[in-house]
């Protein structure tokens, strides 16, 4: 048993390659239909949107996928990211329980979304693409494909939600630092847009509006093709960088975790950090094995959504695909976890939840600033709102063990970025200003309305 606290891999043991779990799924996913002919799409269907290479790792069974050295090397400015045992945040709390978390917030970008925003850049300009179009919702994403860009020496076009572009002007300033042009979505640049902005003049965004708008203009130019942030499989692929590391680094720490908890917007770094250890539930090396998605009562896609054929934006020009969601026309509400504002879940993760492999919870917002600024008193890291999630479950988790007399529970979770452009959040939780907004089941019956008959 290591006295360390932060259990460090030296720039040799990042991974060589990512997991899919693709390869071990009990029941394969179902197949993803085309929005004209619902009939299961080919690979050419993707083709204008995405490189072929990352097409064949969207659809790929092979169990390991070679991460290019060219990502690898770049991946060493900052992995392998740290595992810190919050030693002090189980002080504040009087728990037995161990807890653990991966940071992600060392990365460049402020968040995980690096790690396929390289591999992303990476297969785009190897197959001559000039340009990335995309949406971003709290601007991380778009910091992150504008510094893979740059480094990868691609142009690259940012389309923000309106609601984060006018309460995150920093996010967006970084974004343009590293060469990228960016616009408040809906925008007047696209059809998508112009026709949500004449419905809807007053309509503070979403990233399904983004993503319609980023999507028509990959689609309208050869030389450019579109990124996107979570939810496609080949996006959850790159992200198991996290859970491979952290697998490593609890061996070294002498433990291994009762439960795996990750926030869940899109769901790609809840998907990066806990699929290696799902393939341990599924191999039986860890049958008892919890794996916890958190994400925001306003948004509680797991925890209320339909599981059902939807489109992925919300104007319906991307392929059908099965998720849990609460409708492709459901605009969540203005919460401060604008990562978290999605209206679907990644096909794996919704597949998994399914199967109930892996769990879901959600939460309010206000008891999760409370928990994320008992996290940064510990810990002195600020949890960007989104991770504040984990951080909320993992606190959760650490008073029940206490309460139950678990002297041998250990968690895990992810602390998938911090918070340092998302003052204005913590401002209005400080001064009482955040709502507590819960989905309603008025909500549900009409995004229900909204789904494809299929
Ligand atoms: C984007 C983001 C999320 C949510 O996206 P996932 O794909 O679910 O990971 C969570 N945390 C941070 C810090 C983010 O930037």
């Amino acid at each position: 048993m290591t006295e360390e606290t932060k259990i460090l891999l030296s720039e040799k043991q990042i991974p060589e390659k990512w997991y899919n779990i693709q390869a071990d799924l009990p029941v394969p996913l179902p197949p993803v239909l085309h929005p004209g002919t619902r009939k299961p799409i080919g690979p050419a269907d993707l083709e204008a949107l995405f490189p072929m290479e990352l097409i064949k790792q969207e659809v790929s069974t092979e169990k390991w996928i070679d991460i290019p050295d060219e990502v690898r090397e770049i991946y060493r400015l900052w992995r392998p990211s740290p595992l810190i045992r919050a030693r002090r945040l189980e002080k504040a709390l009087g728990t037995p329980a161990k807890i653990y978390y991966k940071y992600e917030g060392a990365s460049p970008a402020g968040s995980h979304k690096l790690n396929t925003a390289l591999a992303q850049a990476y297969y785009n300009k190897k197959e001559g693409v000039k340009r990335l179009s995309t949406e971003t919702g709290a601007g991380q994403w778009g910091s992150a494909l504008s510094i893979a860009s740059s480094f990868f020496g691609l142009k690259c076009t940012v389309y923000m939600v309106k609601v984060s572009y006018d309460q995150k002007p920093y996010r967006k300033i970084m974004i343009q630092s590293f060469g990228a042009e960016v616009f408040a979505s809906p925008s007047d640049k696209t059809a998508a847009g112009r026709k949500i902005l004449a419905e809807m003049p007053d309509t503070s965004g979403s990233l399904g509006i983004a993503i319609s708008e980023a999507v028509e203009d990959a689609a309208k130019h050869d030389d450019v093709k579109y990124a996107l942030g979570s939810v496609l499989n080949h996006v959850l692929l790159h992200q198991t960088v996290i859970g491979l590391e952290a697998q490593k680094q609890m061996e070294i720490a002498g433990d291994y975790p009762d439960v795996v908890i990750g926030c869940v917007g899109g769901g790609s770094n809840f998907a990066g950090l806990a699929f290696p250890f799902v393939a341990d539930k599924i191999s039986g090396k860890a049958k008892n094995l919890r794996l916890v998605a958190v994400e925001p009562s306003a948004c509680p896609t797991l925890t209320k959504g339909a599981y059902a054929y939807d489109f992925g934006d919300t104007v319906g020009l991307t392929p059908l695909i099965k998720m849990f969601t609460l409708g492709h026309t459901f605009v969540p509400p203005g919460i401060h976890a604008g990562g978290l504002r999605y209206h679907g879940m990644a096909p794996l993760v919704s597949h998994l939840h399914k199967l109930k492999l892996i769990e879901a919870v959600s939460y309010l917002q206000n008891p999760v600033f409370e928990a994320a600024l008992l996290f940064a008193k510990s810990e002195g890291i600020i949890p960007a709102p989104e991770a504040a999630h984990a951080v909320k479950c993992a606190v959760d988790e650490a008073i029940a063990a206490k309460e139950a007399g678990d002297k041998n529970k250990t968690i895990l979770f992810n602390l998938s970025g911090h918070g340092h452009f998302d003052m204005a959040a913590y401002d209005a939780y400080l001064s009482g200003k955040l709502k507590d907004v819960a989905f309603s089941d008025d909500e549900m019956r009409s995004a229900l309305k909204s789904l494809p008959q299929i």
